[in-house]
This record gives structure tokens, sequence and C-alpha cells, in this order.
């Protein structure tokens, strides 16, 4: 293999992918989910990445992160990353730039390890064979039986032990049937899986509290967002108050918020599409491990596999539906979580996908 393998293009694509029902959660409600892919290419290999947020992440690879990227070594993906970094340091580095960065930075593991002939998580360094996953949706858009369906699906029918629904619904003015919705998913799941909520920051603080109290009787051990992701000292607040895991951490742009995040939460889920790709995700892992704390991976899930695969303290990935739905349709090699877990071919070069192209054409925007 030559020394020097210059990263030669980038290119992006949008796509806008239409949800099977409408979806909402405690503080949004969306009909579309969009994703810009990434292709990096060196050496006659080509890496694959990809983000969840606006096309406008794309152009702005275009203006300004492909002329950094571009003729440095694909081989030394961190010298990249902080490239990036610097170069959107007038831009606001928050949001869209932190999502372009995390697409590429993604696409760059993933080329350097098929450039090497080896399955990401060698390449990062595997410490386990299987990722666990928590079935992810039971949207406050969904009536009962559309409720008791997909909890059914991934319970008895999947054999996964853990789920989590939304709840916080109309911006926590929905309590009562927030509550009922629990009850109806305890009762769907049974007594053995575990179940989750996520309020996406929709409760103040005292009705938060008062929520996590009434839920205990239905086992919920995990309890997300309960208020605002910003309100430290009302996450500490929920997290002192209660038996249930509080966890935070999917707006998480870099590595400063984690240092402040790790303080309030008792699990912290980061989002490799947006808080500075593989790269990053590696240096807050660390961190958390350092506070004993866990990590769980935030939606899109087989963008973390591999990272993953690679991280000791990893507590699950969100086998999110609008996602999982996605991948399973445009990427050739997507997993299934039979069992709850996923089992990825650890032969396979690179992350194990291929964009399917194609199929994807009909939602490119
Ligand atoms: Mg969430």
């Amino acid at each position: 293999m030559p020394a020097d393998l210059p990263i030669r293009t980038l290119d992006w694509a949008a796509y806008r992918i239409p949800t099977d029902a409408p979806e909402a959660d405690g503080t949004f409600a969306w009909a579309a989910t969009t994703m810009v892919v990434v292709h990096a290419r060196a050496g006659g290999e080509t890496g694959l990445g990809w983000t969840y947020g606006a096309a406008v992440a794309g152009h702005l690879i275009d203006e300004v992160l492909t002329s950094v990227a571009c003729g440095r070594s694909a081989l030394d993906v961190p010298a990249v990353y902080h490239a990036m970094h610097r170069a959107v340091r007038n831009l606001g580095r928050p949001g869209v730039a932190a999502t372009a960065i995390s697409a590429v930075d993604v696409a760059l593991w993933d080329l350097k390890a098929r450039l090497l002939g080896v399955r990401l998580a060698r390449l990062l360094g595997a410490v386990r064979e299987t990722v666990p996953v928590y079935g992810s949706g039971g949207f406050t858009s969904y009536d009962d039986r559309q409720l008791a369906n997909q909890l059914g699906g991934w319970v008895k029918e999947q054999g996964i032990p853990r789920v989590k629904i939304k709840i916080g619904e109309s911006w926590g003015h929905a309590v009562e049937r927030d509550l009922a919705r629990v009850a109806q998913a305890r009762q769907v799941v049974g007594d053995a899986a575990e179940l989750f909520v996520d309020a996406n920051g929709g409760y103040p603080r005292k009705t938060a509290v008062r929520v996590a109290d009434r839920m205990a009787d239905h086992g919920v051990s995990w309890f997300e967002e309960p208020v605002s992701s910003d309100d430290l000292d009302g996450l500490r607040l929920v997290r002192d108050a209660t038996a249930a895991d509080v966890a935070a951490g999917e707006y998480g742009w870099d590595l400063p918020y984690f240092q402040r995040l790790v303080t309030a939460v008792d699990c912290v889920q980061v989002d490799v599409t947006r808080c500075g790709g593989i790269t990053e995700w590696q240096r807050i892992a660390a961190l958390a491990a350092a506070h004993n704390l866990d990590v769980s991976g935030h939606c899109a899930p087989h963008v973390h596999l591999d990272a993953a695969l690679a991280t000791p303290n990893l507590r699950h990935l969100e086998w999110f539906h609008d996602h999982v739905r996605i991948e399973s349709m445009l990427f050739d090699g997507a997993g299934d979580a039979a069992g709850g877990v996923l089992r990825p071919d650890r032969d396979a070069p690179g992350n194990g996908l291929t964009f399917k192209e194609a199929d994807a054409s009909r939602y490119r925007i």
C-alpha cells in the first residue's frame, strides 16, 4: 500500500423520505426525514457516511469542507477532522456545520477501513461481538392500536427485550394521556421487558418529578430528557429524585457540551451524526467513562454500529423506527435486531454497507 493515499473527492446527495405514518413526540412533529449521504474517495476505494439533517449540510461540504479534506491522507482521519473543525470556526460549529463534519468523518473512517480491507470495528479495535439495541418509537401521534402493534412486534416477534415510547405530549400538557400510554405499553410488552420513555424536554422540572413517581408503578427504568437538555440543573434535580436513569445528549454538538452534561445524567446519549462523527464519539465515550457513565447511541443505528462495537462503556443503541426503516430500505448489508442485538459480519470491509442509489433516487431533493 502506498504511504500516501490522498482523499480525492467528497460527493454528497440529499434525500427526503416520507414517514410511514405521522410521527410526533412531546415537542416536535414530522412527516418526512432528510438524510445527507456522503461518499469519500481515495486509492480506488469509496467510503460511505451520512447524517440526518438538512440538505444545506451538503452545500457546506462543497463550500468549506471539500477543500479542507481533499489532498490530505485518507489514513489520517483525525487530522482531517481537526482541520474541518477549525475551518468552521467563524460559521458556528453547532448545528448544520457539525452534521456536515459528522457525515464526512463517518465516510472517512469507512474509507480507511476499506483501504485496509478490514471491518471498521476492527480498525477502531472491537471490544464486543454484538451490540444491544432497544426498540424506539411509540410516537405520541400513534393511536392505541399502532402503539400495541409496534411494541408487540419488537418484543414478541423480534425478541427485543427493551423498548422506548414518547411522552411529554403537547409540551407536557397531556400528562394523563402520557401515563395511560405508559400503562398500555407495560401491558403490551409484559413484565420482563425494559420500558423506557422520552419526554424530549417537554416537562417543567417538578412535573417531570411527579410523572417519574407515577411511572415507577409501571417499572419505567429510563427517563430521557424529562426537562430540556439545556436545563442541566433541572436534569440533576430529576436524576436525584427518581430511581429511573435520566439520560440526555442527543443535541450534543461538541466535546465541551458533554463535559457539562456528564455532571447531570445517569447515561450519556451521543449521536455520531451530530457530535462530530466517530472521531468525536470516541472522545466523548472516554469522557463518560472517566465519570463512570455509559454511553448510548442516539438514532441512526447503522452509523453507530462499528463505533459501538469498539466502545467498552456502551450500554445500547437506539433501534429508531424511522431510521431503521430508511436504512433497511436504502443500504445493502443493513442488520436486523432479532433477539435484541446487532451481530455484524466481521469480515465485511468498512461498515459493511452499500448505498442503494437507484432505490434512493426517487427521494432525491
Ligand atoms: Mg430522545
